[in-house]
């Protein structure tokens, strides 16, 4: 029996055999060039997928909260970066698990770094998170006096170790495919630069993490980073897709939503899918702001996306689907649509389990069953 005759509400299904082939592609291109991987583990928060992750020699992860980090320890991990910048409120998690594992941390400042180290029992690792022209967060690239004072602080501390520069180029997800490469090597040659500063301030050992997914993915090499870092790649979606970050068979995550109603005056149907389950993320198809590409259940899998259709506007639980007036003739309520989202992090973040293609339920830290 097809998976697709038991889904009932949306659902987030993915291809196993996809996502196994993604984990080992990236696993490989870092052993190539030569540098450590530390898959993120936001994208899909799950202790069943991390293990398809340890069967391709990964030890050490990264994530995005405490809770995910004490998910993972719980599950094994013994090596756990939390890339977020430090959250003082959350000590006593902290604590508990430097207490277990080797947990590395990011600061960004000499005054966080030492209000930290007062609070802290055990030792944790520290990363400056750099700013190398996100501008998200980290201390700017260019600015190495501040870089200094915070370097100075954690080798000042008790509790903190100094591991070395970290920064997240998501600049790359607004850019170009042909641009992205030039952006990641711009990034590690700014992260050389302040490494160049730290070493002549009398610092040792500094490492470079990186790694968004288009840079790790279109960058022909990691030449000048000891780490990368991108978590998106297990899945993909729409946005890695227009991007050209990835090909469609790549892509290894779909919602499944029901059809609920039908509308081929205005060329739309509706389906039982909305921003609870897809998030409001964007992604532009052809000049066109959407929030994600639209495929029909096909065998055992999904098609290609349907040409001209696309997820037009989501309310809380309904999903508007532009589609072909041909295509929509041959639709029933009921039958589902399997939408490419555009973000697939915060799409399975939001639905909290997934279903593989021979319908087993792939548990996520979140606790819905779905
Ligand atoms: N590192 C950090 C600090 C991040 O914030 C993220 C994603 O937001 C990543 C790594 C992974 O990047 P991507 O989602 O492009 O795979």
């Amino acid at each position: 029996m097809s998976v697709f005759e038991n889904i009932t509400v949306p659902e987030l299904l993915i291809n196993e055999s996809i996502v196994r082939a993604n984990i080992k592609h990236m696993a490989e291109k870092a052993r190539q060039q030569g540098v450590a991987f530390r898959p993120h583990f936001k994208t899909h928060q799950s202790a069943e997928i991390g293990e398809w992750f340890r069967q391709e020699g990964v030890r050490a992860i990264t994530v995005s909260s405490l809770r995910m980090a004490s998910y993972f320890a719980a599950h094994n991990w013994q090596d756990i970066t939390v890339a977020l910048p430090v959250n003082l409120r959350e000590v006593e998690c902290i604590n508990q698990l430097a207490a277990e594992i080797t947990l590395g941390i990011l600061l960004e400042d000499a005054q966080t770094t030492r209000h930290l180290d007062e609070k802290l029992l055990y030792s944790v690792n520290a990363w400056i998170k750099v700013d190398a022209g996100y501008h998200r967060t980290g201390l700017a690239w260019d600015q190495p006096e501040a870089l200094i004072q915070c370097a100075q602080a954690i080798q000042n501390s008790r509790h903190l170790h100094l591991q070395g520069l970290l920064t997240h180029g998501g600049n790359s997800y607004h850019t170009s495919k042909d641009t992205i490469p030039t952006l990641f090597a711009e990034s590690i040659q700014r992260m050389q630069n302040v490494k160049l500063a730290l070493l002549a301030a009398g610092f040792q050992d500094i490492k470079i993490s990186v790694g968004d997914t288009p840079g790790c993915c279109l960058a022909p090499t990691f030449q000048g980073a000891d780490e990368i870092r991108p978590g998106n790649f297990v899945y993909f979606d729409a946005q890695q897709y227009q991007i050209g970050a990835c090909t469609f068979e790549q892509i290894a995550a779909v919602i499944a939503c029901p059809i609920i109603a039908l509308h081929p005056d205005r060329n739309e149907v509706v389906v039982y899918g909305g921003a609870v389950h897809l998030s409001k993320d964007t992604v532009g198809i052809e000049g066109i702001s959407t929030y994600g590409m639209v495929c029909l259940p096909e065998g055992e899998h999904w098609s290609t996306p349907i040409t001209g259709a696309y997820v037009k506007s989501l309310s809380q639980e309904h999903g508007i689907i532009i589609l072909p007036a041909g295509k929509i003739a041959q639709l029933s309520v009921g039958d589902l649509l399997c939408i490419v989202p555009a973000h697939s992090c915060l799409s399975a973040d939001l639905l909290g389990s997934a279903l593989t293609l021979d319908g087993r339920r792939i548990k996520m830290l979140s606790l819905r069953d779905a």
